[in-house]
């Protein structure tokens, strides 16, 4: 009773697998969907268990791909397209082109580098040729659904020909657009006010380990995020806790709306009112910046223990600029959580770098409390509120390990010595931030009289 392919069939020789092959082939423009071959499977369940599987493929099926259909056009444009996680992606506007069959417009340019003529490995392609608006270029469709621009004709590249420049903000709502260290794609940051992120940032917001606001699935926040009534919109975060003030002074009622009734609305403002206090951790997951999921939510949380001075650290952190240099104190005491590594801190404070998500966060603020965080750790350990750098080589325990420690004994960790730092714990190989200690008459200890230190 499954429903299967009509071309499916029995070949009995390789010769009458090559000719089924060339049937489908010639159908292949005419078919409803894409396809780009023909797999080949033993028709035997017994011998395709013999036959077993290789690491990544089965021994009793092979693919035989069709030769990918290839023809030349003019690109008349690049237009950059913001995804739904902000991913900024180059797609070639095309002078209309018969391509085995389909008439193709647009194809993808995959990312900035591609179109530069550098590949993912940094090395060049297409002998380091770029492509530019009005390039001749050779366009591939290979079964996939999104045809691919594969190189240029040099000789036919007009003489105006400019490189193409990739823009540094978003075209959908003009934040920063940043690429981070080791990706190829370059993303904007207005998370919270850019249209193209928003409804699926509005979904996370309202999500069970977020706000966890009940009544607000997907179809009801695109009811709102794109309704005509001022008084009915929710484009950003607070729009949410605002709702119900904008509504009683209006007179497009959402209990006279369909699909919502005098009770499910009641339920709704109850569910709003419920999280104006949340705590500090789902406040900042919440905000959907990059990287920080709920378990960097938390050691951001427990490390700050209030908006504020979470906000505060972030903005007053000065990224390093290349090796040797270490960033300023707030950045450093970000990096020195445990967990929080440079790729996390650099996403927050590139967050709260954004006019845009500051504004965006302030009007959220009007309407909720995030709670602080109570100090966790063994308040009445030796080493409890005191600030401990550890340098050098550790042999009992590894880095990341220690830091746990000295947060569990109620210790904050940091990762360079200043006036602040309480106690260096210094290993073999200890250098400049030994020296430091010293000259700042901080007490230094090593690794054996931690453990004595801290009773263990
Ligand atoms: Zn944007």
């Amino acid at each position: 009773g499954f429903r299967i392919n009509d071309h499916m069939g029995i070949c009995r020789s390789v010769e009458e697998m090559l000719a089924r092959y060339r049937t489908i082939e010639a159908e292949r423009a005419s078919l409803p969907y894409d396809i780009d071959g023909v797999v080949y499977k033993v028709d035997r369940l017994d011998l395709q268990e013999r036959l077993g599987f290789r690491s990544r493929s089965p021994r009793w099926a092979t693919a035989h791909k069709f030769p990918a259909e290839k023809a030349t056009t003019v690109l008349r444009a690049i237009e950059i397209q913001v995804g739904r996680t902000g991913a900024l992606t180059p797609v070639a506007r095309l002078e209309p082109v018969t391509v085995g069959g389909v008439v193709v417009t647009n194809a993808t340019l995959h990312n900035e580098d591609y179109i530069r003529g550098v590949g993912n490995d940094g090395q060049p392609i297409r002998e380091g040729r770029d492509i530019r608006v009005g390039d001749t270029v050779l366009v591939q469709r290979a079964g996939d659904v999104i045809p691919q621009i594969l190189d240029i004709v040099p000789e036919k590249r007009p003489s105006d020909a400019q490189p193409y420049v990739f823009p540094d903000r978003c075209p959908a709502c003009g934040s920063h657009a940043v690429r981070e260290e080791g990706e190829a794609v370059r993303r904007c940051t207005g998370g919270l006010v850019c249209p193209a992120q928003a409804v699926e940032r509005i979904r996370h917001f309202v999500s069970r380990n977020a706000f966890d606001i009940e009544g607000l699935g997907e179809k009801q926040i695109e009811f709102f995020f794109n309704h005509e009534d001022a008084s009915l919109r929710i484009r950003t975060p607070a729009d949410i806790f605002t709702l119900k003030a904008r509504q009683d002074g209006s007179l497009t009622k959402l209990e006279n709306v369909e699909g919502f009734g005098a009770v499910s609305v009641r339920k709704l403002y109850a569910a709003i009112d419920e999280r104006r206090q949340v705590a500090l951790s789902r406040f900042l997951f919440a905000l959907g910046v990059r990287h920080i999921g709920e378990t960097n939510a938390k050691r951001l949380a427990r490390h700050y223990l209030s908006f504020e001075a979470l906000r505060a650290g972030a903005s007053e952190a000065v990224m390093p600029e290349g090796k040797g240099d270490p960033g300023n104190a707030a950045w450093q005491e970000l990096v020195g959580i445990n967990g929080i590594g440079s790729v996390v801190a650099e996403a927050l404070v590139e967050f709260f770098a954004e006019t845009h998500n500051n504004e965006a966060v302030d009007a959220l603020l009007a309407e909720v409390t995030p709670l602080d965080e109570e100090p966790v750790g063994d308040v009445s350990s030796p080493v409890a509120g005191k600030t401990v750098v550890f340098t050098g080589g550790l042999e009992r325990m590894s880095r990341d390990e220690a830091k746990a420690m000295a947060e569990r004994l109620g210790a904050k960790v940091a990762g360079s010595v200043s006036k602040k730092t309480d106690l260096v714990v210094a290993g073999p190989g200890a250098g400049s931030k030994l020296k430091q200690a010293t000259e700042l008459g901080i007490e230094v200890i090593d690794e054996d009289a931690w453990f004595e230190r801290v009773g263990q």
